[in-house]
Formats: C-alpha cells, structure tokens, sequence
C-alpha cells in the first residue's frame, strides 16, 4: 500500500513498484476518472465529488477494489495507491485480505505541504493518453504538447491550488487515521521523507528497505 496526500509521488513510486516487482497497480483514482470519462452510470454518480476533490463513497470504492483484486493478474500481490483512504476502507479491506495469504506492507510518503501545492501547480496531464508531465522534474519536449501522441496538455481538474489545498485537508481530516488505524494494527510501516529528493532516489530507499524485509522471500524477489 502507498500512502501519501495528494502530490507526494504515490503516482510515481507505484510506476517504479510495479516495473520491479512485476505486480499490477490498483489506482482508484485512475479507476475513478476512467469511470468519469467513459460516462458511466458510477462515473456520473461521482463527478461532481471528483470536480470538488472530495472522496467518493465507501461502499462504491470498496467494490471497485474488491472486483479488482479478483482478477488472475493480482494472484501474486499488488500495489494499492490511493486506497484505503478512510478507517472504513481500511477495515474492510483488512476483513477481506485477513482471507487471503496476503501479507501487508505500508510505504508512506511523507511531504511538505507547501512543496505539494508548488508541486502540483506545474502538474500538466494529457487528455488522450493520460501521461502526466512536471514542469519541474519531467517536462516534455516541446511545451504543452504531449511526446507521446501530440496532444495539448492540461491542468488537471483536481490539480487547481483552491482543489488541492480542499484535497490536502481532506486528507489530514480523513486519511491520517488510516496510518494510525494500520499503525495500532501491527501492520509493517516504512516512512519515507519524499519533500526533497529525486524520484529515483525515494524509490531507491523504497528498494532497500523492502530488500531488508521479509516480505521480499513472500513475493519471490
Ligand atoms: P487520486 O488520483 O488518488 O488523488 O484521486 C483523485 C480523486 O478520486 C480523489 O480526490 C477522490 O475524489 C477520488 N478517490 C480516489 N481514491 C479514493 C478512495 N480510496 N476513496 C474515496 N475517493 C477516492
């Protein structure tokens, strides 16, 4: 499970877990926007709450997950990124794998705030194929435009500095208990400060503290 506020990388380090592990990453807010975007009955129920930076609810993001983690490419592990997000989540969920031979494991990436809100500002995605760029840490090639089909980027919706400082109390409000509630669990917790190193370096302290793990003879690294 990856944890973080919005902006902390979460996105990112997953990218970097899932090429080293060679497990699937369960994005809800990917899932989510897909839904979104495609018009979907559960894509109209939740655009409003997405526009807004608001979580969805519960029960409609514990189903999504769980329908996911039935699928044959999950049988090994896999990543979660952005979720569980409430204690709610984070129980049931907990219910569902105490099940399985699952074995959990916490990264939580920890970020200055005011980094987040900088960081976020310079966020560009593309509408067709959804890459994301940074005006800071990966640009394209040519400003605006997509390298890989050409597209002119955008801000995303939730990306706004009034929607992510809403996104960012949410997450104090909502998501910190989460980390207690895993915290008071038992569950294994790795933090990691993500304020000012490069991605490659955080992934780098990702890699060494799972290689030190147990867990890593569990997923046959
Ligand atoms: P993200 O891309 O993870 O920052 O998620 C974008 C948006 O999707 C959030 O602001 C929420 O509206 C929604 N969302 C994503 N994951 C969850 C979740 N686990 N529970 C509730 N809402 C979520």
């Amino acid at each position: 499970m990856l944890f973080g506020s919005p902006g902390s990388g979460k996105g990112t380090q997953s990218k970097f877990l899932v090429r080293w592990l060679g497990i699937p990453q369960i994005s809800t807010g990917d899932m989510l926007r897909e839904h979104v975007r495609t018009g979907t009955p559960i894509g109209k129920s939740i655009a409003a709450r997405m526009k807004a930076g608001e979580l969805v609810p519960d029960r409609l993001v514990n189903d999504l997950v769980f329908d996911r983690l039935r699928q044959p490419d999950c049988a090994r592990g896999f990543i979660l990124d952005g979720y569980p997000r409430t204690p709610e989540q984070a129980a049931e969920m907990q219910e569902v794998l105490a099940t399985t031979p699952t074995t959990e494991v916490v990264i939580h990436l920890v970020v200055d705030y005011n980094v987040i809100i900088a960081r976020m500002a310079g966020r560009r995605v593309c509408p067709q194929c959804g890459t994301l760029y940074n005006a800071i840490s990966n640009r394209p090639v040519n400003a605006g435009v997509c390298d890989l089909d050409g597209a002119t980027l955008e801000v995303r919706e939730d990306d706004r500095p009034e929607v992510v400082r809403a996104r960012l109390n949410e997450y104090d409000a909502l998501t910190r208990p989460v980390i207690d509630f895993f915290r008071h669990s038992g569950v294994k917790m790795f933090e990691e400060n993500a304020s000012d190193s490069t991605p490659p370096e955080i992934f780098g302290r990702i890699q060494t503290n799972l290689a030190a793990d147990e867990f890593m003879e569990l997923a046959g690294k």
